[in-house]
């Protein structure tokens, strides 16, 4: 079985931050807004990718 590389890694703990701040968002309240403008997001756009956080005009950056 192959290691998992360094990018792999970073790749899934990414991920796995993303998902503990889109829970705790949702925990709060705050999961379908925009964690920028407050601007309440897509649901067709949340539907497609869950941790989603921004509104399109505050796409995130990673
Ligand atoms: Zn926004």
């Amino acid at each position: 079985m192959a290691e998992f590389n360094n990018e792999s890694v970073l790749a899934i703990e990414t991920t796995l931050n993303q998902v503990d701040r889109a829970l705790e968002r949702l925990r709060v309240g705050s999961y379908r807004m925009c964690q920028v403008c407050g601007e309440e997001l897509d649901q067709t756009a949340l539907v497609r990718n869950p941790l989603l956080a921004n509104c399109s005009a505050h796409p995130e950056s990673l």
